[in-house]
């Protein structure tokens, strides 16, 4: 039988539901437990695609082109399983699929409301997850118990118990535990409040993991016992961690895994935990002293959010390396001029990451052009691949005012152009390339040499693709189109030979990093910034210190 957790968050948001359910699906499966994991979303889009990441963050995309929470790349990381589409449920699709059967007639003769029908949809989607080769299924609840649009899915995960049984099911609540500021004191009482908030709703939680900067002692802890009517070591501490991958080792040592497998009846004697490797890798992180600066030259750097898994997919190959990657927020828009060039050559490598829309793109080509003529080492993904290609095509191969017609519908030459059968598109939702593909590498490029392997498969998002009609001209000026779809219509790579790294790709290969197994494009990466740091110092100056 599987057994299911619901993780439901309260006090406020932002507390670290998803990373506490991604540690403790950690946990779970380092107990030799088959875990999958799932988000349901209160908002109404149908997914997050359509969000600004200015609001939302990274959009993750799945395997199969889900597009996603960004809660699922911390559960891909943590649980190191590729989730699907059906891993995250919003509002909006869960009122779709119930509007579209009432439309066909599924409902006949009766009136469709939020109980029964939408509570039964949410449950569905959950069972689903349930497939037999599953032990147990992490839900996390999205918002913040006491929000309007919560209502439904508490309601459905209540029901849950009584459908599956009392002891397939835990709840796990996560609350903040502040201090008042006069006396210094941890304070419980937004704790009772959020569990009274949650009891308001029929669900008395069976685990509260407290959020806190500071330790909670044990009389606090039986205080929230008392009053929250949870065994002790049923209140677990949740201590600020300098390091997100630290976060299941300190649940562990909280007792986190052992109480829940002791609700869920998964205690048996003889499961061992085996946390070795990933205490190995925690080891490994604080013991990184050497640095490397990456800049990320972005449109969204004031929300890093946007970006979280490029950034996670950096400290992975800095974890490889055993350096530790200090990441450079560059704004795209400021990449002009002498002083913000002398910032690029004050860094050892740069990621131009993926995007939409117009704003900054001539600050990503002209960043660039200047990681080309420098040898500065540059990973391109997705729109920076775009970026690069229009550099190359107007400053080496001769084609004066070429753009991607993204941002220049006009353009003499478009060498980034929409793939076919994107013309006219008027749906907005889940019109892109999505999910994983394949591609074909040339023996002997550099990217066949990161990767060690001539066919990889990683996951796109995107409208545009490099323009099959100057692909010839960019080759000739010295362009290696270095990886292609297997019937070469679509180029999928770019590399500048004799360059220590200027490597593109069409995906976004930062969805399949992992701790302790780095994605080889920003492992290369930052192998190469490392191999700059070590030749060029003493560095020209630094910025930061400019006396002014
Ligand atoms: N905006 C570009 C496109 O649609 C790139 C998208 C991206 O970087 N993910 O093709």
């Amino acid at each position: 039988m599987t057994k299911f957790v619901f993780v439901t968050g309260g006090v406020m948001s932002s507390l670290g539901k998803g990373l506490t359910a991604s540690s403790l699906g950690r946990l779970l499966k380092s107990r030799g437990l088959r875990v999958t994991m799932c988000k349901l979303d209160p908002y109404i889009n149908v997914d997050p695609g359509t969000m600004n990441p200015f609001e939302h963050g990274e959009v993750f995309v799945t395997e199969d082109g889900g597009e996603t929470d960004l809660d699922l790349g911390h559960y891909e990381r943590f649980i190191d399983e590729s989730l699907h589409k059906d891993s995250n449920a919003t509002t909006g699709q869960i009122y779709s699929s119930v509007i579209a059967k009432e439309r066909r007639g599924d409902y006949l003769g009766k009136t469709v409301q939020v109980i029964p029908h939408i509570t039964d949809e949410i449950k569905e989607r959950i069972r689903r997850l349930a497939r037999e080769n599953i032990d147990v299924v992490i839900v996390e609840v999205g918002g913040t118990v006491g929000d309007i649009e919560i209502v439904p899915f508490l309601e459905a995960i209540r029901q849950f118990r009584r459908d599956v049984g009392r002891d397939n099911v835990c709840y796990l609540h996560l609350t903040l535990v502040p201090h008042s500021l006069p006396s210094g004191e941890q304070k419980t009482k937004p704790t009772q409040h959020s569990v009274t908030e949650l009891r308001g709703r029929g669900i008395q939680p069976d685990v509260i993991v407290c959020r806190s900067h500071e330790p909670i002692s044990a009389n606090l802890k039986r205080k929230i016992s008392l009053l929250c009517d949870v065994s002790t070591d049923a209140v677990v501490a949740a201590v600020d961690a300098e390091n997100i991958y630290e976060i299941p080792l300190m649940l562990h040592d909280e007792g986190l895994d052992d109480i829940v497998c002791r609700i869920l009846r998964l205690d048996d004697a003889d499961r061992q935990i085996d946390l070795s490797s990933w205490e190995a890798l925690v080891a490994r992180v604080s013991l990184a002293s050497e640095v490397v600066r990456i800049g990320v030259i972005g449109k969204y750097v004031n929300l890093p959010d946007a970006y979280l898994s490029v950034v996670e997919a950096l400290k992975h190959a800095g974890f490889h390396h055993g350096t530790k990657v200090e990441i450079d927020w560059v704004q795209a828009e400021e990449v002009t001029g002498m002083l913000a060039m002398t910032r690029l050559d004050n860094l050892d490598g740069i990621v131009i990451p993926g995007g939409f829309g117009e704003r900054g793109l001539e600050g990503k080509i002209a960043a660039a052009g200047y990681v080309r003529e420098h040898g500065i080492p540059c990973l391109g993904l997705c729109l920076g691949l775009h970026m690069m290609v229009v550099d190359f095509a107007r400053n080496v191969a001769g084609m004066e005012g070429a753009n991607s017609s993204e941002l220049e519908a006009t353009t003499p030459y478009p060498v980034i152009d929409l793939m076919d059968g994107q013309i006219g598109v008027e749906d907005k939702g889940a019109t892109m390339r999505l999910g994983a593909w394949p591609a074909q590498l040339q023996p002997g490029s550099q990217v066949a040499a990161i990767y060690g392997s001539e066919v990889v498969y990683e996951r796109h998002r995107h409208r545009y693709e490099v323009n099959p009609r100057y692909r010839d001209r960019l080759s000739a000026a010295g362009l290696r189109c270095s990886g292609t779809s297997p019937d070469d219509r679509l180029v999928e790579f770019i590399e500048l030979p004799g360059h220590p790294f200027w490597i593109a790709t069409q995906a976004h290969p930062e969805f399949k990093s992992r701790p302790d197994r780095p994605h080889p494009l920003f492992r290369g990466l930052v192998g190469a910034a490392l191999n700059r740091a070590h030749e060029r110092t003493p560095r020209l100056y630094d910025l930061d210190n400019v006396p002014s």
